[in-house]
């Protein structure tokens, strides 16, 4: 009797195996045991193969969130992408993230830079589209936020078409300076530009440095100004000292003309020195060095006395002073504001005619305020001059210059003075019906 053992095998694997290996029982046996493990071997090899296959592709996917720059997702779903890629994708993600961080740090320095510039920045790239601009130039244009420029063309920003041109023309190689008067906002302004053209690999093609001129120019004219205005003014005086020691040197003269002559160089000599002083006075006033010494005082008192000092000048040219009102409390610096309106006061002897007979000063207070009023009936002011009165050196009537009264500078320091006491002056005026002065200041609190 044969001994065999029997394998429950299926049928179809079972008769193949018959087919196969026809022979005795222990050589099926090891057969069979042969083709189960090839069968279990294979079944693991593709478990194995379907598994690396769902780890390259959660790998894939992950790796692709981290280009994306989602970390906090990518990092969730690593563990899931097996032991091996795991480690990968983590190292992957990290250095991602430093290069993103060195990046971020890059672009916040630069930003810095250019915000910290005075100068406003601008570049733009082959388009003409604007793809960096610092805070100065935003300021500058009076244009929107940065965000809502980046990568709009620069002409529908700035909308100025020489500016514009500057741009064309760097494209084309050039470095261009040019200006032009730039509508920003509520204000013209008139902004150098300085163009280079760059090959940046960002995308870049032309930065530009704009600098706004305006002030500078204004600075420039009032330097010129005031250069002519003062040539002119020292002229006359300096042509009378010369003459009057010319003929001095001459000699053969009598005691009356010498005399006369000793009387010209005293007054030119005299001019020379109030149009310094008083320059320096204006100086010192504008630049706000001069220290006003701030006290609450009643201004009826001050100015009827003022007014009683002018009293002789005043009579010895026909007219009387009133003064009229009341109490009218102010924080002043009484010597600074007695000169404000000596000064109303001297021009209102000046200009009136003597036949118009009087000047009348009114102190009052009203609406948190404390006024003065100085009236003539004099000459008056045309209307197209009465805000050129308070500039420096201005006169209506030109032949007073040659004549050396005033020194043109008396309104100005008194505007100056009024500005420094956060007050104000007017002036209303019809010519030949005479001109009234007003100070405003504010009254003393309580
Ligand atoms: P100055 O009196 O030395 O000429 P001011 O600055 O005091 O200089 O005055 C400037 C100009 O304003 C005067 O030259 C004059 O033309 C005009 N002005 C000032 N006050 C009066 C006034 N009360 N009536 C008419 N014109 C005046």
């Amino acid at each position: 009797m044969t001994s065999s053992v029997e394998v429950a095998l299926p049928p179809l694997i079972s008769n193949v195996l018959f087919a196969v290996a026809p022979g005795s029982g222990a050589s099926r046996l090891l057969l069979t045991a042969f083709i189960v493990m090839l069968f279990i071997a294979l079944t693991a090899a593709v478990l194995g193969w379907l598994r690396a296959r769902a780890g390259l592709r959660c790998a894939a996917s992950t790796a692709l969130q981290i280009a994306e720059g989602d970390l906090d997702g990518a990092r969730l779903q690593i563990p899931a992408c097996g032991p091996v890629a795991s480690t990968a994708l983590n190292a992957l993600a990290a250095s991602f993230e430093r290069v993103e961080r060195e990046a971020r740090e890059e672009r916040e320095s630069l930003s810095l830079v250019l915000n910290s510039l005075g100068e406003g920045m601008l570049a733009i790239d082959d388009a003409r589209r604007i793809v960096l601009v610092n805070q100065a130039a935003l300021d500058l244009f009076d244009v929107g936020d940065r965000e809502s420029l980046e990568r709009r063309p620069f002409i529908e920003v700035v909308r100025n078409k020489t500016l514009a041109d500057g741009f064309d023309r760097a494209l084309e190689g050039a470095e261009v300076r040019t200006s032009a008067l730039v509508d920003a906002g509520r204000t013209v302004r008139h902004i150098e530009m300085r163009v280079v053209p760059v090959v940046a690999p960002s995308g870049i093609a032309a930065v530009a440095l704009c600098i706004d001129i305006t002030r500078m120019e204004h600075l420039q004219r009032i330097r010129s100004d005031f250069v002519a205005d003062f040539s002119h003014e020292v002229r006359t005086p300096l042509a009378g000292l010369r003459l009057a020691l010319e003929s001095l040197q001459e000699g053969g003269l009598d005691a009356a003309q010498a005399e006369h002559l000793h009387a010209i160089l005293h007054r030119q000599i005299g001019r020379l020195e109030r149009l310094v002083s008083d320059l320096a006075q204006l100086d010192e006033i504008e630049s706000g060095e001069a220290v006003l010494r701030f006290e609450e005082i009643d201004l009826y008192p001050l100015v009827e006395e003022l007014c009683t000092d002018f009293e002789p000048r005043a009579a010895a040219n026909g007219l009387a002073i009133r003064v009229s009102g009341g109490r009218a409390r102010a924080v002043v610096d009484p010597g600074k504001i007695q000169q404000v309106f000596s000064n109303l006061v001297d021009n209102a002897i000046k200009h009136s005619s003597p036949d118009s007979g009087r000047i009348e000063v009114r102190v009052r207070s009203e609406d948190q305020s404390a006024i003065v009023e100085v009236q003539d009936f004099g000459e008056g002011i045309p209307p197209g001059e009465q805000s050129k009165i308070f500039h420096r050196f201005y006169r209506v009537d030109k032949s007073r210059t040659a004549r050396g009264e005033g020194s043109g500078l008396g309104l100005a320091i008194a505007r100056h003075l009024v500005i420094r006491h956060q007050g104000e002056i007017s002036v209303e005026s019809a010519p030949g019906k005479g001109a009234t002065f007003r100070v405003r200041l504010p009254a003393a609190a309580g």
